[in-house]
Formats: structure tokens, C-alpha cells, sequence
């Protein structure tokens, strides 16, 4: 197993980290969770082929965490991938739409000129997209992984946000991936004995402090960014954070719970003090602790 974070980041777009996207290699298969800004092109950068990538799953449709799903879908379809299914809950359906509803002129075009889209159905993996509604319950088998969801905290009303848990059957190895979520119960259960947790850390810990001023970077104590920048300041925007995500205490809490190896903590911004992102979840975790960058991978064999 193998797992890349292609996206760090967050709603804000930052020139260094992507919005939330994770690919893996899980039994000679790839696939990709969530697919926010930039994702595309870090699936390049790690060397992806990404007409291999036939399974994509949605935590939940925050625009950070799909935006990038069209292109993704068109661009590989036109380099040759002829297959693809997308799971994810509300809200799945609508994405997927948007191929014919946005790109069906697109596709057209391309299908008619094209060599690129070539093989004997030129249209096979873009007018044949498959949508699979992930219920709180959904198990899905492949040959040589398979994968669980669990219902999350994040909006709950609007979204029914998902984390996933995917093992792969040859070695046995297993990762999770929060997605968005305040810290719940439920999430130690499903990690239980899990290699690696991707746990978002996207609330700032009781104990935490922001960067100076001086180590960030201007454009993001500007205008228009620095009002995300003052809402760190906002109770109530605070308190708004931390309804819906998770403080990098309570993330090591629930690894900790769970017995995983790995903790990676992700959906992070400018604003935060890695370094002390990470000793805060040291101090309550024994495994490894990793702070999420765009191209951070895990290899287990
Ligand atoms: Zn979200």
C-alpha cells in the first residue's frame, strides 16, 4: 500500500498546498479520495498515470475537496482512461452531472477530432461515468482492496460527510481518511488497528498559537485573505471551527484510541504553526506523527 496526500490545504487557496485529495496504490489498483484544487496536477508530479485511476470517493462537497473533479475527468478520459466510478454521498450525483451538463460541448468536440480519444467506443469513460451513493453503512469489494465508510460531523445536515477505511487484502494493510469531521467517538472504532489515520487537524487546539505575523506570507495578511486571517481572532467564527472540525489534540486522542500506527494530520493553512501542530499531538499519541504536505507518501509493504 501506498499513499500520497496530494492536497494539504484547505478552503483558502495557498500557493503551496492543494485542497483535500489523497490517491493510493492499493493491490496494483489507483485510486483517488476526494479531488480538490491542484489535484490534477500533483497527481503528475507524484507520477501518476491517471487513466489507471477508474475509482474516485467524495467525503463530502465542500468545494475544496471536488473542484478539480471535472477536469480529472475529462483530461483522463482524453488521454484514455475508457472507465470510472465515483462514490461519495449528497450531492455525488450533481458532480458527476456536470460532465454532460458543463462539458458535454467539450466532449463533442474532442470525440470528433480528436486521436486522442481513440480505443473502439470513443466516448466509453466519459458518457458512461458510473455513480455509486455511499450510504453510512456501504462496503464495496475489488480484487485486491476493499473499502468502508463511516458517517461524520461536518455540516451534518448538508453535506452527510463520509470518512473512508480501505484495506488492502494482500498485505493487510489499512489506512483511514477523515475527511472533514469534528472530533467523534466513532472514529476510533473504525480505525481500530488501522496502519496509517489521515485525520483532518483543521481547528486550532485550546493550547495553540498562530505564526508570527512575520513567517506568513504577506499575500495572506492582505486583502482579501485577511479577514480569514482575523477570523482566528472571531469567537464566533472560532466556535464555527470547531463545530465542524477537528484540533490536532483530539485527533492524536482518537489515533491513540484506535491503536493506529501512523497519524497524519492534514487540512492545515498558512496561518498554523506546523511544528506545534505536531509536538501537541506528540504529547498525547506514542506512534508516529506526521504533519501533512502536498506530496507527503506513505509506503507499506
Ligand atoms: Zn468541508
Amino acid at each position: 500500500m501506498e499513499l500520497t496526500i496530494l492536497g494539504s490545504g484547505q478552503p483558502l487557496p495557498e500557493v503551496d498546498r492543494g485542497g483535500a485529495a489523497i490517491t493510493a496504490d492499493l493491490g496494483g489498483d489507483r485510486v483517488l479520495v476526494d479531488c480538490g484544487p491542484k489535484a490534477v496536477h500533483r497527481l503528475l508530479e507524484q507520477g501518476v498515470d491517471i487513466t489507471a485511476i477508474e475509482d474516485v470517493f467524495f467525503t463530502h462537497h465542500h468545494v475544496d475537496h471536488n473542484a478539480s473533479f471535472l477536469y480529472f475527468a475529462v483530461i483522463s478520459w482524453y488521454v484514455g482512461r475508457t472507465d470510472l466510478t465515483v462514490y461519495g454521498p449528497r450531492g455525488t450525483e450533481s458532480l458527476v452531472d456536470g460532465i454532460e451538463s458543463i462539458y458535454d460541448q467539450t466532449v463533442e468536440s474532442w470525440t470528433q477530432w480528436s486521436n486522442l480519444v481513440g480505443e473502439t467506443t470513443p466516448k466509453a469513460g466519459i458518457d458512461d461515468v458510473e455513480t455509486v451513493h455511499v450510504d453510512p453503512d456501504f462496503e464495496h469489494d475489488a480484487d485486491g482492496w476493499s473499502v468502508s465508510a463511516l458517517a461524520v460531523s461536518h455540516d451534518t445536515e448538508i453535506f452527510d460527510p463520509r470518512a473512508y477505511r480501505f484495506e488492502e487484502h494482500e498485505t493487510g494493510r489499512s489506512f483511514v481518511f477523515s475527511g472533514d469531521t469534528a472530533a467523534i467517538p466513532e472514529m476510533a472504532d473504525f480505525a481500530a488497528g488501522a496502519d496509517v489515520l489521515v485525520h483532518e487537524a483543521n481547528a486550532l487546539g485550546p493550547d495553540e498559537t498562530l505564526l508570527p505575523k512575520t513567517e506568513i506570507p504577506d499575500q495572506y495578511l492582505e486583502p482579501p485573505f485577511e479577514k480569514y486571517y482575523e477570523s482566528y481572532f472571531d469567537d464566533d467564527s472560532a466556535e464555527g471551527v470547531e463545530r465542524h472540525h477537528t484540533a490536532a489534540p483530539e485527533a492524536a486522542d482518537l489515533a491513540a484510541d484506535a491503536g493506529v500506527d501512523a497519524l497524519v494530520l492534514s487540512h492545515l493553512n498558512c496561518y498554523r504553526d506546523v511544528a506545534q501542530v505536531r509536538e501537541q499531538a506528540e504529547a498525547r499519541f506514542d506512534g508516529e506523527v506526521l504533519v501533512a504536505e502536498d506530496g507527503l507518501t506513505l509506503s507499506r509493504a
